[in-house]
């Protein structure tokens, strides 16, 4: 059976059993402060655990994108060193939101893996809860009981809270669980020792494929336990590990889901991947299928590797494959980008987004590869230095801190350090380097952490957004909590009628106050949490369960709505001139100006620029009135031809805007028809990263203001330069420019040789040699002109120039050609140049040396004439 089959078997399955089968939800999270990456298959209902929101059915079951490469779920380091643990992986799933529980998802589990998928009993072991005194919780003999339907109690085996309560993150939902364990080991190996043994040991033939979660309660910031208002179901299954065990494999790896990947990886780098687990090389190559997976899935997703947030975990993700493939592979040029094909071939039916962007991932994926095998040359050779330093002082240890440095700002791997310092039987002061390591973690914790309390709840009901329709109106604080990050302690509040706009979909969050009798409370900013929108205030009212008005601030409002308005009309334009390639990758819109970045793949000219504003401004000089569906279903939308963006989370039903022909699934705020836009002006063109352009642009006052600028400042070169004409003026003060400067040169030339005939004079003999020393104002060129004229007409000579042009000190020594033996240019003027804090250097012959203290030539003049 294909890993194709597979899937849709379970999706199929568990349709039978009444479930709506959705898409995996983005890999990257938007807005969601504890988590930057699915996780699991949860990630995606968090909220309808929570009771936040409805769920759109209470059976669902998908295949689900995660990664886990940072916070509490980190499989990182076990990536390539094991055959069933990746970073990105899908998670089969089927939830019930407070509809069945623990005894029907444990009945079907086993009719799926025994009669559907056929997997023999005997082969099968499962766990249960077995309870935790400190947390107060029993043992699950519920769980226990459901199982003996099918099992035998000695493959039942109790598990600890380490294993048996699952928890996505620090906080947030959670409950016991209960796995399913496969034991894939040959029949000899079974009779040596029993799989019950075997399961959660790290063995590579007895895994874990899935995990029923009995959601039952939820973790406060605290830590304590609170019951959930409904008990859920959550399952979770590994869809590689599955695809091993239904294809009769020992390895991940070995399955369909990997192996074109790894052929590809033999063909390119003519290694053979024998699939030993300990080998260097083998290990390699499972990183390399494994890591480009999920920089890819990422990157479809709308996460471009960067230096911060997700993006860094995206990059380092990337650096990993290119380093494994540069140490072990001996790859050093790039080459993974080439894998993006087939994976696109692989899974590009059932996860669009790869495909339709195979051209973007392929050319960044390269575009990074480009730079960080040029950052590993650097590297090598600083390194390089640094051994030589290390050998240099009869020490065997490299200094930790020269190391964490050549990892923390270059991004040089550390590993690569190692290994490079081993060969040359050196080590690494492994404890030093381990220390800045600590420092720098602390400091950027220092950077980010902020203290979140518990919500205290004055009001249940659900929040409601009234910010499409009014800037004002009577509310209340549904919940509120304290947080405390670096600029001090502030107040979150929900309120129960949000007239503000939550920052997403680009746009800024709004400002404005609430207030009553009692006082007035400035919102700092408004950002989304999960399904909540949020607003920050510094101090909590004193009576919090009071009535407050409400207010945006409809200038900043306004002028935000003008700069979104007018970014689809751009968005639009763009798709008409450059072609349908262009995608929106990223946007700022706030009250000042506006940020798109699209996929394209060249430097825009000066024309299409030119063409696209015209277009924009035509648009918005046509005045074409809003037109707003609050509510439509999405396939509706899109069959209109509404613009979707890749990794962003679409309900069932959408908003969607439009302007003429411009159709966007949007939930930001516009313009009521697009004169308000007033004037569209682009700033800026300029290229973000490979494949990605970036446009800077401002509308409405903002266009206003630069263009009035643009007068003022045409009307100051009219005076300045007394004509109307500016263009031709300025032509020929250009043309009189040069003319003039030709005549300087051929002047300062007429002095110099005036000035070198008088100074040949003045030459003072000593017993062996001639020597002379002047100071002058002439420029570097000239006098290096006359010092090789003077050495080279001045036998036995030194000539020494001291020169203070442009207020910066220099000194140029020059030794005659037939003294060089004797005297050494280079070493006269590196003792003379400490007088004016300057280095340089030359040879025995000419040299010269710039310094920072214009007083200490006087010093140098002394000193200089002293040798005499
Ligand atoms: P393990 O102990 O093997 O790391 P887990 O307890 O972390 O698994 P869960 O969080 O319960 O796993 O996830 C549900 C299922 O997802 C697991 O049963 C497993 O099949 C699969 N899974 C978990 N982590 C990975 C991973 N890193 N790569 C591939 N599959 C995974
Ligand atoms: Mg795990």
């Amino acid at each position: 059976m294909t890993s194709q089959q597979i899937r849709q078997q379970f999706l199929d399955f568990f349709q039978s059993k009444q479930h709506l089968i959705v898409p995996s939800a983005p890999i990257v999270l938007k807005d969601d402060p504890t988590l930057m990456f699915s996780n699991s298959g949860m990630t995606q209902f968090k909220d309808y655990f929570l009771g936040y929101q409805e769920p759109k059915s209470v059976r669902i079951a998908d295949s689900q994108k995660c990664l886990r490469v940072s916070g509490k779920h980190n499989d990182l380091d076990d990536v390539g060193r094991d055959t069933y643990h990746h970073t990105m992986f899908e998670m089969l799933g089927n939830w019930s939101f407070g509809d069945y529980f623990k005894e029907e998802a444990i009945d079907w589990a086993w009719e799926l893996l025994t009669e559907v998928y056929k997997i023999p009993k005997e082969n099968l072991y499962v766990s249960i809860f077995e309870g935790d005194a400190s947390e107060n919780l029993d043992k699950d003999t519920e769980a226990q009981n459901f199982w003996k339907k099918f099992v035998t109690e000695d493959r039942i085996i109790n598990g600890n809270k380490k294993d048996n309560f699952w928890e996505m993150g620090e906080s947030g939902p959670c409950g016991p669980c209960s796995e399913i364990h496969v034991d894939l080991r040959s029949e000899e190996e079974k009779a040596k020792i029993s799989g019950r043994d075997l399961v959660n040991n790290d063995h590579p033939q007895v895994v874990e494929v899935w995990n029923l979660v009995f959601m039952e309660f939820n973790r406060k910031a605290d830590g304590s336990l609170e019951n959930l208002p409904a008990k859920h179901i959550d399952t979770g299954m590994g869809f590689e590990r599955l695809c091993m065990a239904l294809q009769g494999k020992s390895s991940n790896y070995d399955t369909d889901v990997f192996s074109p990947l790894i052929e590809k990886v033999e063909q390119l780098s003519g290694v053979k991947y024998t699939g030993i687990l300990e080998n260097e090389k083998d290990i390699a190559i499972r990183v390399l299928v494994d890591h480009i997976r999920a920089v890819s899935f990422a990157i479809a997703d709308g996460q471009l590797p960067s230096n911060n947030g997700a993006g860094y975990v995206i990059r380092r993700i990337l650096r990993r494959a290119i380093s494994y493939s540069y140490r072990f592979l001996d790859m050093k040029t790039p080459f993974l980008f080439e894998l993006v094909a087939v994976l696109k071939n692989q899974m590009g039916d059932y996860f669009p987004e790869l495909s339709k962007q195979e051209k973007l991932i392929t050319e960044v994926i390269k575009e990074e590869e480009i730079s960080f095998l040029k950052t590993i040359e650097y590297g090598l050779i600083r390194l390089d230095a640094i051994i030589k330093e290390t050998q240099k002082s009869g020490k065997s240890v490299l200094p930790g801190a020269e190391v964490f440095e050549l990892y923390d700002t270059f991004g040089f791997p550390a590993d690569l350090s190692r290994i490079i310092a081993e060969e040359k039987q050196l080590s690494i002061d492994e404890k030093g380097f381990e220390e800045e390591m600590l420092k720098q973690k602390t400091r950027s914790k220092k950077d980010s952490t902020s203290k979140v309390q518990d919500w205290v709840i004055l009001d249940e009901k659900p929040q409601e957004f009234v910010g499409y329709d009014t800037l004002e109106t009577e509310t209340s604080i549904n919940r509120y909590r304290k947080i405390e990050n670096k600029d001090g302690e502030f107040f979150q509040i929900v309120l129960s009628k949000s007239p503000f706009y939550a920052e997403g979909g680009g746009q800024i969050g709004d400002r404005g106050f609430i207030e009553n009798i009692n006082g007035e409370f400035e919102i700092l900013e408004t950002r989304r949490e999960n399904n909540l929108i949020v607003s920050l205030i510094k101090n909590l009212p004193e009576d919090p369960t009071a009535v407050f008005y409400a207010k945006v601030n409809a200038d900043l409002r306004k002028n935000t709505e003008a700069n979104h308005s007018v970014t689809h009309l751009l968005h639009e334009a763009l798709r008409e001139v450059l072609g349908t390639h262009v995608e929106q990758k990223g946007s700022f819109v706030g009250p000042d100006y506006l940020r798109f970045d699209f996929s394209h793949f060249s430097k825009m000219s000066e024309e299409e620029l030119q063409t696209i504003e015209q277009m924009v401004n035509k648009k918005v000089k046509a005045n074409i009135a809003l037109q707003e569906f609050r509510n439509i279903p999405i396939k509706e939308a899109m069959e209109k031809g509404a613009m979707a963006l890749f990794g962003e989370k679409y309900g069932d039903n959408v908003r969607m805007i439009q302007f003429g022909d411009s159709r966007e699934l949007c939930g930001g705020t516009h313009v009521k028809s697009t004169a308000e836009i007033g004037h569209f002006k682009i700033l800026s063109e300029s290229s973000t990263a490979a494949g990605i352009r970036r446009i800077e642009a401002i509308s409405g006052e903002k266009s206003q203001e630069y263009f009035a600028g643009l007068e003022v400042e045409m009307k100051n070169l009219n005076q300045l330069l007394k004509t109307k004409d500016v263009e031709k003026s300025v032509q020929n003060l250009i043309a009189e420019n040069a003319q003039l400067k030709a005549e300087v040169e051929q002047f300062k030339k007429e002095k110099a040789k005036e000035e070198i005939h008088i100074w040949k004079t003045e030459y003072i003999t000593k017993e062996n040699f001639q020597i002379l020393v002047k100071k002058t104002s002439m420029d570097a060129a000239t006098v290096k002109d006359l010092v090789f004229q003077l050495k080279k007409e001045t036998p036995k000579s030194i000539s020494i120039i001291l020169s203070d042009a442009d207020q910066k000190p220099m000194i140029s020594v020059g030794v005659s050609a037939d003294l060089e033996s004797d005297y050494n240019a280079g070493n006269l003027v590196k003792d003379l140049a400490k007088e004016i804090q300057g280095g340089g250097g030359g040879n025995a012959g000419f040299a010269t040396a710039g310094g920072k203290k214009l007083e200490g030539l006087e010093n140098a003049f002394q000193k200089a004439l002293s040798i005499i």
